[in-house]
């Protein structure tokens, strides 16, 4: 359990489950990995089991943060996994309309971006779900991110656009609780 003070002076904390200020990030490689390692894996298992699966763990842990999300500012913060672990990175959302062509869009890498609540509701439903479906069930949205990682788009599939852009911020200090 831990809390975090988000730059505008709200609090996030993860101690409720699901917490609206948890959000999981990864690079999209990294899921690629998992379901070649094993195509059937649970969605539980995939987030919290590793434990019990040491050989995944090596394969695909590596990249493996916390991530945080300001439900006042919609900021999103990067952390070292550990209970009170230091901010690495902090995002902003930019409210200056963007342009970037889809196929420079398609030459990032691509996250995959989603809730605390939208895993615990998926596993809810159906305790066993494998990663897959879960995946397949998130078509909404795309997640980008620039190669110097300072700028994440979201891209809203079904319209065709950007509806969100990211940038990273200077890391304060001294702003935590
Ligand atoms: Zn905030």
């Amino acid at each position: 359990m831990a809390k975090m003070g988000c730059y505008c002076g709200a609090a996030m904390s993860n101690v409720s489950c699901p917490s609206e200020n948890v959000i999981y990030v990864m690079k999209k490689e990294r899921v690629v990995s998992a379901l070649k390692y094993n195509p059937q894996i649970t969605l539980i298992d995939f987030i919290t089991n590793w434990d019990v699966l040491t050989n995944a763990k090596k394969l695909f842990i590596p990249e493996d943060y916390d991530f945080w999300y300001c439900t006042e500012c919609k900021r999103v913060y990067k952390s070292d996994t550990h209970i009170g672990g230091n901010k690495l990175a902090a995002y902003k959302l930019d409210t200056e309309p963007i342009q970037i062509s889809k196929k420079n869009l398609s030459t990032l890498s691509e996250l995959i971006v989603f809730t605390d609540k939208e895993e615990d509701d998926a596993i809810e439903k159906e305790p066993q779900m494998t990663l897959s479906s879960f995946l397949a069930s998130l078509t909404d949205r795309q997640y980008y991110i620039s190669d110097n990682e300072d700028t994440v788009y979201v891209y809203d599939r079904k319209n065709d656009h950007i509806v969100l852009v990211y940038r990273s911020e200077k890391l304060l200090d001294c702003v935590s609780q």
